[in-house]
């Protein structure tokens, strides 16, 4: 593995014992290429909370270096600060620190905290240098953000808030990637920013995932997977060309890395992971 370069993958917690199995052969394909972490997302307000843990405690019971992803929205301070020490208890190192949304129709509330920024002051007074912080990146805009540069300013006082790196949505488009690293150094903002990568498995997942969190699909990406209709294998066959290529430029580019988003499944990365023969 090139050791100049940090790879990830990510991983969501299963419900049930079939996904918690699957999830394990995933994790055992994925770990022999000796990725430097993998993570765990976690539901906004606790929604997942036992699920995350258990999905953690498995990983670090295989000696695995583990990332849990830990969202504020809808917490109390006192009960994000009892997960930390959980997490620090458990030998974690690493965090990936979120606000996370409001599911709708779940009554979670507000919350000691409202901005993932807090939430990075929050760990590093309580937790000093124990944690690498991950924080979230949107390069082509956090869909709820009022515009580009205000939210280019609230990124940037999350790094500075403590953050030591940052992983993006997942995108399509190079240049997006490039222009929101390029506006973090005019700021003075140069922590490593992982590009988040979305191997292409299903059409209207990914569209529907791309309209929720604001990630564009390129049209002539989005035609050409249209016209595949219902022919899966040639999607995936598609999908694996451009986001090779994506990876590709990103990495020729100088991207401090790649993280991916597994979706649980080992063959469509690894498929790009060999083709890119890292
Ligand atoms: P923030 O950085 O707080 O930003 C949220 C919005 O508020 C932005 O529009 C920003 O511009 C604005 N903002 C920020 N600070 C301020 C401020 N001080 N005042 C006013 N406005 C402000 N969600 C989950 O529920 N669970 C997960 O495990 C999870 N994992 C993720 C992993 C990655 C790599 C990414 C990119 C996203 C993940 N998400 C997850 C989704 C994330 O929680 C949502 O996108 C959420 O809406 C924003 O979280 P954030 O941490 O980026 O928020």
């Amino acid at each position: 593995m090139n050791t100049q370069k940090t790879f990830s993958f990510e991983l969501f917690p299963p419900k049930t014992e079939k996904g918690f199995d699957n999830m394990r052969r995933t994790v055992a394909a994925l770990n022999a290429k000796n990725p430097a972490f993998f993570s765990c997302t976690y539901g906004a307000g606790g929604s997942t909370q036992n699920n995350t843990f258990a999905t953690v405690d498995w990983l670090r019971e295989q000696d695995i270096d583990t990332a849990p992803h830990l969202t504020c929205i809808g917490n109390t301070i006192d009960e994000t600060i009892a997960i930390l020490a959980r997490y620090r208890d458990q030998g974690i190192h690493r965090i990936v620190a979120l606000r996370g949304d409001r599911p709708s129709g779940t009554g979670i509330g507000g919350g000691d905290l409202s901005y993932a920024n807090e939430l990075v002051t929050l760990i590093r007074s309580e937790f000093a240098d124990h944690f690498h912080i991950e924080i979230a990146a949107y390069p082509e805009m956090h869909p709820q953000a009022r515009d580009f540069l205000t939210d280019i300013e609230n990124f940037c006082n999350k790094a500075r808030a403590g953050a030591d790196s940052a992983i993006t949505q997942y995108f399509f488009n190079v240049d997006a990637y490039a222009h929101f690293v390029d506006q973090c150094h005019q700021r003075g903002v140069t922590l490593p920013i992982v590009p988040g990568i979305m191997p292409i498995t299903n059409f209207s997942n990914l569209a529907r995932f791309s309209d929720a969190c604001g990630a564009e699909i390129p049209r002539w990406i989005r035609k050409r997977l249209e016209g595949f209709g219902d022919d899966s294998a040639s999607i995936r066959a598609f999908g694996a060309d451009v986001v090779t290529e994506l990876c590709q430029k990103l990495l020729d580019a100088g991207s401090p890395g790649l993280h991916f988003y597994t979706m649980n499944q080992a063959g469509p990365t690894l498929e790009i992971w060999d083709r890119l023969g890292l």
